[in-house]
C-alpha cells in the first residue's frame, strides 16, 4: 500500500492562515502589530533568497516587517549596535541576523546579542536551555523541528508512547527536534533515541520506530527495509544532486533528493514528507509563529 504523502506546503498554507486571523485579531483587538526585521549582511545569493522569503511572507501576514540590508564590510561592532537598536525598538518582535555572517564577524557573539526574548530563530543559548527545561519555559521553538513537530501531529499521528528514531544530531535539527518530542505534553511524551555516525547498527534502530525523523544530509542514506511498515517519516534532508532546466523558466534548476528513499519507501511507511515540498514549507511559517508569540508575550497575553 502507498503511504500518505504529507504536504507540508499544504499544511504551512493552513499554520498560515490561522496566522493571519490572528494577527488581524492582535490588531483589531489589542492594538499590536507582529514586528519582524531580517537583518542581512552582504549579498550571499542564497541568502537574499531566504530573506527575501521572510519579508515576503511577513508582509502577507499582515506584520510591520524590516529588511534591513547591511554592506559585506560592516563591522563587528557595527552589527552589535544596530542589534542593540533593534532589541529596544518597541515595535520590534522578532530579530533575525541571517546566517552565514561574513567570516570577519563572530556568529556566536551576534546570536548571543540578540534580546533572548525576541530571538524567535531560537538559536540563542537562554532559548536552548528553555527547551530543555520544557513547558511554559519554552517560549520559542526552532523553527524546522518545531515544524516537523506539526506535520507529525497534524498528520494525526500518536506521539505519545511512540518510538520516535531521530538520524542525526545537529543543534538546528536533531538535538532540538529530539528535545521537543520527548517533553511532558500535547504533540510529545515520545521515546526518543538519537542516532548518528557513530551508532552501530543504525538500520536496527530505525526498523524501531513508530515515527522515523531523518536529518543526515545524505541522499537515500535510509533504505525501505529500515523502516517499520506503516511509520511516519518525516525525511528533512535537502541534497542537491544535479541540475535540470525548469519547464517553466528554461533556466537550470537544482535536482533535490531527501535522505530517504521516496520513491521506495512510500510502499512501506505509513506516511511520508516528500523533497521538496516537506519540512521545507515549514520553516518559514514557524518562524512567523515565533513573532507573532514574541508579540502577545510583550504585551503580556498569554500564548498557547
Ligand atoms: P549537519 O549539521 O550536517 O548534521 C548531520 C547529522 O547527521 C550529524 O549529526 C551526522 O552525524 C549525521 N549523519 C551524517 N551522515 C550520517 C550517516 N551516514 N549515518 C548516521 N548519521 C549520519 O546537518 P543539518 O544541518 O542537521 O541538516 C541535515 C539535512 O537537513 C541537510 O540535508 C540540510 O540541508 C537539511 N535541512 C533542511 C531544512 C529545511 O528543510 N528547512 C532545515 C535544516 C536542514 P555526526 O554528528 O556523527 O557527524
Amino acid at each position: 500500500m502507498s503511504a500518505k504523502i504529507i504536504s507540508g506546503t499544504e499544511i504551512a498554507s493552513q499554520i498560515r492562515e490561522e496566522l493571519k486571523k490572528e494577527v488581524q485579531e492582535l490588531s483589531s483587538k489589542h492594538g499590536i502589530v507582529p514586528g519582524l526585521v531580517t537583518i542581512l549582511v552582504g549579498k550571499n545569493p542564497a541568502s537574499i533568497s531566504y530573506v527575501t522569503g521572510k519579508q515576503k511572507t511577513a508582509h502577507e501576514l499582515g506584520f510591520y516587517s524590516i529588511q534591513d540590508d547591511q554592506p559585506e564590510d560592516l563591522s563587528e561592532s557595527d552589527l552589535l549596535t544596530l542589534v542593540e537598536k533593534y532589541n529596544k525598538d518597541p515595535k520590534i518582535h522578532g530579530i533575525l541576523v541571517q546566517l552565514p555572517l561574513p567570516k570577519h564577524i563572530n556568529e556566536k557573539k551576534i546570536i548571543n546579542a540578540i534580546d533572548p526574548d525576541k530571538d524567535v530563530d531560537c538559536f540563542h543559548p537562554v532559548n536552548v536551555g528553555r527547551l530543555m527545561i520544557g513547558g511554559s519555559e519554552a517560549i520559542f521553538l526552532p523553527c524546522t523541528p518545531a515544524g516537523i513537530q506539526e506535520l507529525i501531529v497534524r498528520s494525526g499521528f500518536e506521539t505519545s508512547g511512540a518510538e520516535v528514531v531521530v538520524v542525526g544530531r545537529s543543534n538546528i535539527v536533531g538535538k532540538p527536534i529530539a528535545m521537543i518530542m520527548l517533553q511532558k505534553g500535547k504533540g510529545a511524551n515520545s521515546t526518543v533515541t538519537v542516532v548518528h555516525t557513530g551508532t552501530k547498527n543504525l538500520d536496527a534502530h530505525c526498523k524501531r520506530a513508530d515515527i522515523l525523523i531523518v536529518a543526515a544530509g545524505v541522499p537515500d542514506l535510509v533504505k525501505p527495509d529500515w523502516i517499520k511498515p506503516g511509520a511516519c517519516v518525516i525525511d528533512v534532508g535537502v541534497n542537491r544532486v544535479g541540475e535540470k532546466i525548469s519547464e517553466k523558466t528554461g533556466k537550470p534548476v537544482p535536482i533535490l533528493k531527501g535522505d530517504v528513499d521516496f520513491e521506495r519507501a512510500k510502499e512501506i511507511a505509513g506516511a511520508i514528507t516528500p523533497v521538496p515540498g516537506g519540512v521545507g514549507p515549514m520553516t518559514i511559517t514557524m518562524l512567523m509563529k515565533n513573532t507573532v508569540t514574541s508579540a502577545k508575550l510583550h504585551v503580556g497575553l498569554k500564548t498557547e
